[in-house]
C-alpha cells in the first residue's frame, strides 16, 4: 500500500542503446518532484544485450534478487534484439515480465491538445496480456508431404484472461467515459478468442463488491475493424483490453496516431510490482548521439507513480511533458526540432 512507504526503491535497468540516455532522465524527474512523493532511492541494475556480450548473461542473478527483494517499482530502458538467433542469448524484458509476474502491458495514447484544457483528439489505452497467446514461443516445424511445416501453440488460460480483464475494468472506471472494447477474433478462432471474450465479459459479473464496475460500458472490436476504425476515428476508443499479439500490434499502431515513437510510455505490472517502459527499442541508429527523445522515458515514471498511487506526481510530469511539447520550442530531431536529450529534460524538469 501507498502510505505505508517511507522511501521508494526504484531499480533502474537501462539496459541497452539510448536506454542509457533516456532512464537518466526519468530518474531526474523523478526527483524533481521532491517531498510529493516518498524519498526515491535509485538502484542501478545489469541487463541487456551489451551487458551479455561482456558477461555471457543478459540478466544477471542478481539484478533479480534486487528487484524481487529490494525494489517497490523499476524503469526498464530497451534491449537491443540481435538480428541473428545468438547461442545463450534471450530478451531479459521478457524474463522479467515471467519473473516479476508483470501480467498486463498498458500503454496510454494520448495527443497533446493545442491548448491546455482542450480535448486531446487521441486519448485512450491499449491493455494488453502479457503472459500468453502466441507468445508462449512453443513453435515447431516438421517434415511434410507439402514441404516443410511449421507450426506455433497459441495458449489462451480462463485465470490470465480474468486477470487481465479485471485490470482493463479497473483501468476503464477510473476514466471519464468508462468504457472498454474487447478485442478478439472470435468468429474465426471461436474456442481461443471465445474463452478470452467470454471471460473478460464475464469479470463483472463476478466483481467484488456486486456492482462494482456496473458504470463500465463493454464493447467489443473484431481486430481487423479495431484497426481500421483506430485510424478513422480512435475517439471511439477509451480503454481496449486484448491478448497479447494483437495487443502488440494495436499498441504500436494506437502510437503511429500521436507522432514519434519517443513519446510513447508504457508499464509492465502486475499484482505486486510495476515497470516503467518506454515504448521504443534501443534505437541503434542514433544511439550514442545525446539527441534521443526522452519524454516516452519521463511519462513511462509518472505512469509507474500513478500504478503505486502517486497520481499528484504523475499529474505533474505529465503536465510539464505536455508544456513542452505544446510550447514546441525546445524537442528533439524526431519531433522536427533540433534539441539535445539533456536539453529537453532540464526544460521539463524546469517545470517540475
Ligand atoms: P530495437 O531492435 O531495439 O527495437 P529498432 O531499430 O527497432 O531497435 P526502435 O528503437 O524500435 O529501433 O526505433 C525505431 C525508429 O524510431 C528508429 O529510427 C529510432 O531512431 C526511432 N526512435 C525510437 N525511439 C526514439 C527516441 N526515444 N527518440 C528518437 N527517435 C527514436
Ligand atoms: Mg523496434
Amino acid at each position: 500500500s501507498t502510505a505505508t512507504r517511507s522511501s521508494l526503491k526504484i531499480g533502474l535497468l537501462p539496459a541497452d542503446g539510448i536506454g542509457h540516455e533516456v532512464i537518466p532522465a526519468a530518474r531526474d524527474a523523478i526527483l524533481a518532484l521532491g517531498s510529493t512523493i516518498p524519498k526515491p532511492e535509485f538502484i542501478s541494475l545489469n541487463a541487456g544485450f551489451e551487458y551479455f556480450t561482456k558477461k555471457g548473461v543478459a540478466l544477471p542473478e542478481e539484478s533479480i534478487d534486487v528487484l524481487k527483494n529490494e525494489c517497490d517499482c523499476a524503469l526498464f530502458g530497451a534491449v537491443s534484439s540481435p538480428s541473428k538467433k545468438v547461442v545463450g542469448y534471450s530478451s531479459p524484458i521478457v524474463a522479467l515480465r515471467k519473473i516479476l509476474d508483470l501480467y498486463a502491458n498498458i500503454r496510454p495514447v494520448v495527443s497533446v491538445a493545442p491548448t491546455p484544457g482542450e480535448k486531446p483528439s487521441v486519448d485512450l489505452v491499449v491493455v494488453r496480456e502479457n503472459t500468453e497467446c502466441l507468445y508462449v514461443k512453443q513453435e515447431e516445424i516438421t517434415p511434410g508431404p507439402n514441404g516443410r511445416e511449421a507450426r506455433a501453440t497459441r495458449l489462451i488460460t480462463e485465470r490470465a484472461s480474468r486477470r487481465i480483464g479485471t485490470m482493463a475494468f479497473d483501468i476503464a472506471l477510473n476514466r471519464p467515459r468508462k468504457l472498454l472494447t474487447i478485442i478478439h477474433k472470435s468468429n474465426v478462432l471461436s474456442i481461443t478468442d471465445g474463452l478470452f471474450r467470454e471471460t473478460v465479459r464475464a469479470v463483472p459479473a463476478n466483481a467484488e463488491p456486486a456492482g462494482k464496475y456496473d458504470e463500465v460500458t463493454i464493447a467489443e472490436q473484431l481486430v481487423d475493424s479495431a484497426v481500421y476504425k483506430l485510424f478513422r476515428d480512435p475517439q471511439e476508443f477509451d480503454v481496449m483490453v486484448a491478448p497479447n499479439l494483437y495487443g502488440d500490434i494495436l499498441s504500436d499502431a494506437a502510437a503511429a496516431l500521436v507522432g514519434s515513437l519517443g513519446l510513447i510510455p508504457s508499464i509492465n505490472t502486475g499484482d505486486s510490482f510495476v515497470m516503467g517502459e518506454p515504448v521504443h527499442g534501443s534505437a541503434p541508429d542514433i544511439a550514442g548521439k545525446g539527441i534521443a527523445n526522452p519524454l516516452a522515458s519521463i511519462r513511462s515514471a509518472a505512469l509507474m507513480l500513478r500504478q503505486l498511487g502517486y497520481s499528484d506526481g504523475a499529474n505533474r510530469i505529465d503536465k510539464a511533458v505536455d508544456e513542452v511539447i505544446r510550447e514546441g520550442r525546445v524537442l528533439t530531431p524526431d519531433l522536427g526540432g533540433s534539441s539535445k536529450t539533456q536539453e529537453v529534460t532540464d526544460e521539463v524538469l524546469k517545470r517540475i
